[in-house]
C-alpha cells in the first residue's frame, strides 16, 4: 500500500490515526508538535514517542519534506528563490520576499501546472503532479528561521486545480497551534477556474483571493490563457461577484501588462467597464520576460541526485517523461479544455510594458475610480516569477 503523507493531516485525523495503532489520545497532540512545531523530518526523531509508535506510523507514513536543491538570493532586494526536491525527487520552488513589513513566501502548490498561460515558465512540460498540503507546508517551514508573516499561493501550479490539498494547506498553515498565520495575510491566485472559485466562496475563508485577469475582454484573455476559452467573462465576473457577496472580502485582480497585446488605453478603458462596482484592487505588473534555459542549469539537479542515489536515468523520466505524457493527456481530455498545445510557437515572445505605459495605464483605472497599485518586480535577477527556475533545470536533464 503506498505511504501517505502525514504533514497533511488535520488535527482530527491524527487522532484518529493514533487511535488506530492503539496509543492514547494525548500522542496525536505530540505527534503534531513534531511535525508542525519542531517540525522533524524523520519519525525516529520524535524522541518523546514509544518506538513501538514510531515504527506504526513509518509503516503506513511518510512526513513530507522540502530540501533545498538550489538556492538563489537577489543582490538588489533580497528575495530568495529555492529550488527544492519533493521526496520522489520532483522539482518545485518557493520564492521569501523581504518587505519592510515582513517576509512573504510564496509555495507551489502543483509541480508544473496544465494551465498554459503563455507567458508563464510553470506550465512548460505541463503537470507533473500535485503537491500534498504537507508538501505546501514544508516549502513555508523550510524558510526556517525567518519569520514569516505573509503566504502567497502564486508559485508554481494552479491552487484551484488541486482544491482538497489547498484547502487542507488553508486550514494546516492558519492553525493556532501551527504556524498560525492569519487568513487575512494569505492570498490564493487563480487563472480563474469558475466551479472552484464558487466552492471555495462555500467556504468562507478570510483569505484574500486573487484572480488572474490579465485581459478585459475574452478576446484578449484568450490569447494569453487557455482557460479563458473553458469560462468566458460573462462566467468569470459573476463568479467573483458571488465570491465577494459570500465572503465580504475585497478581491484582488492580477494584470500583467504585456506589451502590445493588452497595455493600450483602450484596453484599460475596458477594464474600468468590466470591473466597474465592483469591490477590488487591481495589481499591475509588466510581465517577466521568460528566461531563455542555460544549458547547463540541468547539471546542479543532476549532481544532487547522484547524491541522493537516485539515478540520472530515472529522474529524467519522472520529471522529463511524466511531463510529456501529462500534456498529451490534457490535450485529449475533452473536458478540461485547456490544451497544453499550439503555443510553443508563441512562448518567449512577450515582453513587458516599459514603465512610463504601464502609469498611464494606471491613470486610466484610477480616473475609473478603479484602486491600482503598479507592482515592482521583486528578484528579476534569481528569476523569480513562476516556474523560472525550475524550468531552467529542467530542460537539460
Ligand atoms: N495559477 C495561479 C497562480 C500561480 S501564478 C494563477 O494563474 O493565478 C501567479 C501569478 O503570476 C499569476 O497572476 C500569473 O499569471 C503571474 N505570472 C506568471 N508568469 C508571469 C510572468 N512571466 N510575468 C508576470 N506575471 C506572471
Amino acid at each position: 500500500m503506498e505511504k501517505l503523507d502525514i504533514l497533511s493531516m488535520t488535527q482530527a485525523e491524527l487522532e484518529a490515526i493514533v487511535q488506530k495503532i492503539n496509543q492514547p489520545q494525548y500522542r496525536a497532540k505530540q505527534l503534531w508538535g513534531w511535525l508542525h512545531i519542531q517540525r522533524v523530518r524523520e519519525f525516529a526523531q520524535m524522541a518523546n514517542l514509544p518506538k513501538a509508535m514510531r515504527e506504526a506510523l513509518a509503516e503506513h507514513y511518510y512526513i513530507a519534506t522540502a530540501t533545498a536543491v538550489k538556492t538563489l538570493v537577489s543582490q538588489n532586494d533580497g528575495t530568495t528563490k529555492h529550488l527544492f526536491a519533493m521526496h520522489d525527487s520532483v522539482l518545485i520552488e518557493s520564492v521569501l520576499m523581504k518587505y519592510n513589513h515582513g517576509n512573504t513566501i510564496c509555495i507551489s502548490t502543483q509541480a508544473g501546472c496544465r494551465m498554459g498561460c503563455v507567458f508563464c515558465a510553470s506550465a512548460e512540460g505541463g503537470l507533473v503532479r500535485n503537491l500534498t498540503a504537507g508538501e505546501m507546508c514544508a516549502q513555508v517551514y523550510a524558510a526556517g528561521t525567518s519569520k514569516i508573516s505573509g503566504v502567497v499561493l502564486m508559485g508554481c501550479g494552479e491552487p484551484l486545480d488541486n482544491f482538497d490539498e489547498t484547502l487542507r494547506f488553508l486550514h494546516l498553515i492558519s492553525h493556532p497551534d501551527g504556524l498560525n498565520i492569519g487568513q487575512r495575510h494569505i492570498t490564493l491566485s487563480t487563472c480563474g477556474l469558475v466551479p472552484q472559485i464558487l466552492e471555495l466562496a462555500e467556504h468562507k475563508l478570510q483569505i484574500t483571493l486573487a484572480i488572474s485577469l490579465h485581459g478585459a475582454t475574452d478576446e484578449v484573455r484568450q490569447r494569453l490563457m487557455p482557460i479563458a476559452k473553458r469560462y468566458s467573462l460573462t462566467e468569470l465576473i459573476p463568479a467573483c461577484r458571488e465570491y465577494i457577496k459570500a465572503t465580504n472580502r475585497r478581491l484582488t485582480f492580477e494584470y500583467a501588462l504585456v506589451k502590445g497585446v493588452n497595455d493600450s488605453p483602450s484596453h484599460a478603458r475596458d477594464l474600468v467597464k468590466l470591473l466597474r462596482g465592483i469591490n477590488c484592487h487591481v495589481n499591475l505588473i509588466p510581465v517577466n520576460k521568460r528566461p531563455v534555459p542555460k544549458p547547463a542549469s540541468g547539471i546542479i539537479a543532476r549532481n544532487f541526485f547522484e547524491m541522493q542515489g537516485t539515478a540520472d536515468e530515472a529522474y529524467s523520466k519522472h520529471i522529463c517523461k511524466e511531463a510529456v505524457t501529462q500534456q498529451v493527456g490534457i490535450n485529449s481530455r475533452k473536458d478540461a479544455g485547456m490544451g497544453l498545445g499550439n503555443r510553443s510557437s508563441a512562448r518567449g515572445e512577450y515582453s513587458g510594458t516599459a514603465r512610463k505605459e504601464a502609469t498611464a495605464f494606471a491613470e486610466v483605472l484610477q480616473k475609473g475610480r478603479i484602486q491600482t497599485t503598479v507592482r515592482r518586480s521583486l528578484g528579476s535577477d534569481v528569476d523569480a516569477a513562476c516556474g523560472q527556475l525550475r524550468a531552467q533545470h529542467r530542460v537539460e536533464v
